[in-house]
């Protein structure tokens, strides 16, 4: 995953919404998360992109 992105203590994890503009869900490489090779970055795609959809 691309390093960089927005902070994840800007994130509530659980809904990945914005912290600071509310209504605001992001997921995926937007996200400041670096994984090893191997899948780790599609799970972390996959996973933030089916919390964001299920609190939106
Ligand atoms: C060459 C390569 C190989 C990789 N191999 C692996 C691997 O083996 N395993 C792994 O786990 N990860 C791998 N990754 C990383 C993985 O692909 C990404 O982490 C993942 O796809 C991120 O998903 P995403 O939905 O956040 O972004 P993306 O998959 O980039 O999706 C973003 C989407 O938004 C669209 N978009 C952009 N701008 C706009 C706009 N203004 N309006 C509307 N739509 C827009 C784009 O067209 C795109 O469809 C690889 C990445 C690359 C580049």
């Amino acid at each position: 995953m691309t390093a960089g992105g927005v902070a994840l203590p800007e994130v509530g994890p659980s809904t990945m919404e914005s912290r600071i503009v509310k209504g605001l869900h992001v997921a995926g490489e937007i996200l400041d998360v670096d994984g090893p090779i191997g899948g780790f970055n599609f799970q972390s795609a996959f996973a933030t992109g089916h919390a964001a959809g299920l609190a939106v």
